[in-house]
């Protein structure tokens, strides 16, 4: 097969590691407007993939179009913005069709598209938790699922990668966002049943569960609960919170050959955080 091909031949190619390569791949990555979607489609880029970020953002990160340019003028692939709402599911399937329409395949996603809201248990509304699980479990399912219709339709192998939280495993004390944490809990369970799923289609589904992250969604809990900034480091063995580019390694092995035997599994990365 050309997976043991590329074993025997590893120590001969001129290309170092080439299970890890991502060339000629088609990756959409929801939240790839900015944070830690667009760090890793950052990585995927530089893996050779070719990029369709999917987020509600009128405009993307500044960033973005940083990561646009180095893509098209130093890379040699691309990287394309669409500007939409994952609760949107038919717009949602309709852009995703056209993405593997015009590309001719489908081989990967990484769904980061999520939303946190910190309110008292006891405040939460209804409307609260049905917009925190439409986006973050609906809307990653749906996402999940107009990707893996397409490499079905295409023919195509592919792998699924979601993006959950350790929040979806433990009750952090000083947090106050229970229906963020069932939503990421969910997120697991998502995974491995996809994955359960689709294995005959050869298509992969596993979730990173990332620690706390450096990024726009942090920052702003930051603003509202300034003594974070000491504990959270705390809470985990590194003593220290994570920055995006910590994720890049594991968005480029999980969508690549080099994790080809892997599916329905869960990858943290959380610093051996330990609740408190
Ligand atoms: P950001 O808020 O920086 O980025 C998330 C992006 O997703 C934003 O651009 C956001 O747009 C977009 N988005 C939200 N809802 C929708 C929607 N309905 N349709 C399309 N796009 C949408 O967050 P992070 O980069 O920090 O988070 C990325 C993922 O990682 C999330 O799933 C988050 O839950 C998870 N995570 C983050 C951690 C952290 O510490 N930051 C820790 C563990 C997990 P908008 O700004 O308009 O909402």
């Amino acid at each position: 097969t050309s997976l043991r091909r590329t074993a025997d031949d590893q120590f001969t190619s001129k290309t170092r590691l080439p299970e890890f390569s991502l060339k000629d791949k088609v990756i959409v990555v929801s939240g790839g407007g900015r944070g830690l979607g667009l760090v890793q489609a950052e990585a995927l880029l530089e893996a050779g993939a070719t990029v369709h970020a999917i987020d509600r953002l009128e405009e993307p990160a500044d960033d973005f179009a940083r990561v646009a340019r180095r893509a098209r003028d130093s890379l040699g692939s691309s990287l394309t913005y669409h500007r939409l709402d994952v609760r949107d599911s038919p717009a949602l399937h309709a852009a995703v069709r056209a993405i593997a329409d015009r590309r001719g395949r489908m081989d990967g996603l990484i769904a980061a598209a999520g939303i946190q809201q910190e309110t008292p248990a006891l405040e939460y509304t209804a409307e609260d938790c049905d917009r925190m699980l439409g986006v973050n479990v609906t809307g990653v399912f749906m996402t999940a699922q107009a990707v893996a219709q397409q490499m079905v339709r295409l023919g195509n192998p592919g792998s699924i990668v979601l993006i959950g939280s350790m929040s979806g495993t433990v009750a952090n004390r000083g947090l106050i966002c229970p229906a963020y944490n069932a939503s990421k809990a969910a997120v697991l369970q998502l995974g491995r049943n996809l994955a359960s799923e689709w294995g005959e289609h050869n298509i992969r589904v596993n979730t990173i569960s990332p620690g706390y992250i450096v990024t726009a969604m942090t920052a702003s809990l930051f603003d509202r609960f300034p003594e974070r900034r000491t504990t959270w480091p705390q809470a985990n063995m590194l003593n220290r919170l994570s920055y995006p580019e910590e994720y890049r390694g594991a968005a480029v092995f999980l969508l690549s050959d080099a994790s080809s035997f892997m599916t329905g599994a869960d990858l943290r990365i959380d610093g051996g955080h330990c609740a408190w």
